[in-house]
This record gives structure tokens, C-alpha cells and sequence, in this order.
């Protein structure tokens, strides 16, 4: 197939486009490169050996899209682009509401248009609110605490909508849990600007001496050590689960948590940290952080039963090839 891959020179976007090029499907990337690099897309053919197609663009720029739409034959849109900040939503609501609705709406005009009948996109477990775990797909979404929870739940109905009134238009909503790792090459990972707001990207910054301990939010949850549950996915992981839902997309709405099933706490993850990497993780106990949830993690049972896909890689392959990256970018 040849994939339209928005937001590909990203940290998931630039994985898949790896498990892409592997399983032989033809990639076009479009990245205006707000929160990445051009550089990862030529490591994406160093890794690969193989040529994709890369266009700097803006994915809410109408007239953009249009000509990418226009110029190439495409099978799939996998949609990755947007912005993805918790705390800076808050701060700054229409540049989200904009950044990550408007895109949704102009792909799936464009893919209307054009006769394009599959689309992937790209949500969160943050849907799911403060429902109880795991949490299954078929869950009432509760309100998101935050305007980037709300853009994932406008961006999930409008292409729902769109798949009612257009029965041969096939969508998969993937709801991701926690990514995080790197590919095993380590010459592709996540490179957060600024301080990481994110517990993986913030331990390999402490680790290398980049920042001097972790602040560890909250002790007192009713989890089983206190600190906050999360079901951690290794990214390449994640990355297969797209090309899962892309060979077996057919028309309709389909649903899937990407996660492992597992929860992890923040100690656990701190001690797996050092057991895989032979480092020590300064940390103290400090307040909540505000809006976090004691525990999140997937009922992954519908992704395996339906795509036959499961997560293979585990929390020390995590931290491995996180740490992996991290070094990478000093040396
Ligand atoms: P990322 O920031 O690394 O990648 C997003 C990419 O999209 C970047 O390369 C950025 O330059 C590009 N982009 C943003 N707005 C754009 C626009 N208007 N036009 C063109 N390119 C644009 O983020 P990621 O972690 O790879 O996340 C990818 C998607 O997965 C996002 O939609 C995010 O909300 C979603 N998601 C991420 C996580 C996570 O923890 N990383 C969890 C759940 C869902
Ligand atoms: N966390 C932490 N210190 C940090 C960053 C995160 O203790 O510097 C905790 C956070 O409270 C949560 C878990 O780590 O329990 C995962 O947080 P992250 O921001 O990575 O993911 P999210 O909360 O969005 O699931």
C-alpha cells in the first residue's frame, strides 16, 4: 500500500514508518517538523535501506494537502500529527482544538475526495477519563481533564461521523497507552523539547546527569506501592500494531487500546530502570501532579483477538533501548 504518514518524522510517527517500509508498504511522510527533525528521516532510510517520500508541510494548510492528495496514488492515511502537551493545552487551548481537529477534519475531506478508503488515527487512553481499570473499548468516554484529552475525543466522533455517512470509508481508532523506548538501533527515539513532562524521557535525562534527580508525584495513590500505575508499550511494539490495523482495516469504525494489559508503577519502573542499565535513579517523593489519575491500563484483549496482535517487548527492553537513545544523542 502506498501510506500518506502525517506527523511520521515524530517519536510513534517515525517507528511505524520503520514497520512500514520493513512490511513493504510505500510511505509518503507529512511533517511541518514543529516538534522533530528532518534527521530522523534520513535515519528512518538508514534504517531501512529503503527511499520514502517527505514533505514539510502543514497538515491544516488546505492547499498543502490537496497537492499531496492530488499527486500520489494513496491507499492509507495513518494520522500522527498534532500536538500532544497536557499541561500546554491548558495554557493554550485553540492552538490544540485547531492544531489536532482541524487536521482530522481536512485528511478525511481530502480522503473523500480523493477515493482514499483507510484512515488510522491516532488517540489516547486518555479518553477513557477516570473510568475504572482496565479500561475497555467499550467504555463511555468520560470528559478529558484537559483540552488535549477533548481534542482526541472531537478528532474520534468527527471521523466516527464521517465513517456513518460514508459506509465504504474504513477508520481504526487506536488508543494508546503509555509509549516509550526507542528503535534497537538507538538512532531513532524520543528527544522531548525542554524539560521531558514524561517519567521515561525524564529518567534517562537524570540518568545521564542531564538533570540531577526524578521527582516522583505522589506516594499516597491506592496503588501497591503508592506511586502512579501506567501500562508502558515499547514503541516498535505500538509501531506493528498500526501495520496490524492497516492490513486488516475494512469498512466501519473499528476500536483498539494498543497497550501491554500491564500495569507499572513509577518505583517500578525506576528499579527496572536501573536493573536494565546498571545506573542508579536519584529521586525524592514530591506532591501530586494535578490531573493525574492513580492507575491506567488496558484491557488489551480485543486487539489480540481481532488484529492478533499483542505486545511482544517487555519493561527491561524499555528501559534498554530508551537508555540506548539517550546515550546515542551525547556521543
Ligand atoms: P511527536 O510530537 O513526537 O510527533 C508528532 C509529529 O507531528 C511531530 O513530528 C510534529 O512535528 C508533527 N506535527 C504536529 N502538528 C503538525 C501539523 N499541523 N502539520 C504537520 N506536522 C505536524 O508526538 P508522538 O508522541 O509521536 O505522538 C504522535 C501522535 O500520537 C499524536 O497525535 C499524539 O497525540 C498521539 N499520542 C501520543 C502519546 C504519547 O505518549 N507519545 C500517547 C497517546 C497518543
Ligand atoms: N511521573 C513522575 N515524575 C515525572 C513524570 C511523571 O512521577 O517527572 C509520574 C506521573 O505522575 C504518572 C507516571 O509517572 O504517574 C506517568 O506519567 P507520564 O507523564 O509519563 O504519563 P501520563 O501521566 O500522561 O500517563
Amino acid at each position: 500500500m502506498n501510506v500518506l504518514v502525517t506527523g511520521g518524522a515524530g517519536f510513534i510517527g517515525s517507528h511505524t514508518c520503520v514497520t512500514l517500509l520493513q512490511a513493504g508498504h510505500a510511505v509518503i511522510v507529512a511533517d511541518n517538523l514543529c516538534n522533530s527533525k528532518s534527521e530522523t528521516v534520513e535515519k528512518i532510510k538508514l534504517i531501512t535501506g529503503k527511499e520514502l517520500i517527505f514533505y514539510q508541510i502543514d497538515v491544516t494548510a488546505e492547499t498543502e494537502v490537496h497537492r499531496i492528495f492530488a499527486s500520489h496514488p494513496i491507499d492509507g492515511v495513518i494520522h500522527f500529527a498534532g500536538f500532544k502537551a497536557v499541561c500546554e493545552s491548558v495554557e493554550k487551548p485553540l492552538a490544540y482544538y485547531y492544531n489536532n481537529t482541524v487536521s482530522t477534519m481536512l485528511l478525511a475531506k481530502c480522503c473523500l475526495q480523493y477515493g482514499v478508503k483507510k484512515f488510522i488515527f491516532s488517540s489516547s487512553a486518555t479518553v477513557y477519563g477516570e473510568n475504572r481499570v482496565p479500561f475497555a473499548e467499550t467504555m463511555e468516554l468520560l470528559p478529558a481533564a484537559n483540552p488535549y484529552g477533548e481534542t482526541k475525543v472531537i478528532s474520534e466522533r468527527i471521523l466516527k461521523d464521517t465513517a456513518r455517512a460514508n459506509p465504504a470509508f474504513a477508520v481504526s481508532l487506536l488508543r494508546y497507552f503509555n509509549p516509550v523506548g526507542a528503535h534497537e538501533s538507538g538512532l531513532i527515539g524520543e528527544s522531548p523539547q525542554g524539560i521531558p513532562n514524561n517519567l521515561m524521557p525524564y529518567i534517562t535525562q537524570v540518568a545521564a546527569g542531564k538533570l540531577e534527580k526524578l521527582n516522583i508525584f505522589g506516594d499516597d495513590y491506592p496503588t501497591p506501592d503508592g506511586t502512579g500505575v501506567r501500562d508502558y508499550i515499547h514503541v516498535t511494539d505500538l509501531a506493528e500494531g498500526h501495520v496490524s490495523a492497516l492490513d486488516q482495516l475494512s469498512e466501519g469504525v473499528h476500536i483498539y487500546n494498543l497497550g501491554t494489559g500491564a500495569g507499572t508503577s513509577v518505583l517500578q519502573l525506576v528499579k527496572a530502570f536501573e536493573e536494565a542499565n546498571g545506573i542508579k535513579v536519584p529521586y525524592e517523593i514530591v506532591s501530586r501532579r494535578a490531573g493525574d489519575i492513580a492507575s491506567c491500563y488496558a484491557d488489551a484483549a480485543k486487539a489480540k483477538r481481532e488484529l492478533g496482535w499483542t505486545a511482544k517487548r517487555g519493561i527491561i527492553d524499555m528501559c534498554r533501548d530508551a537508555w540506548l537513545f539517550e546515550k546515542s544523542l551525547s556521543s
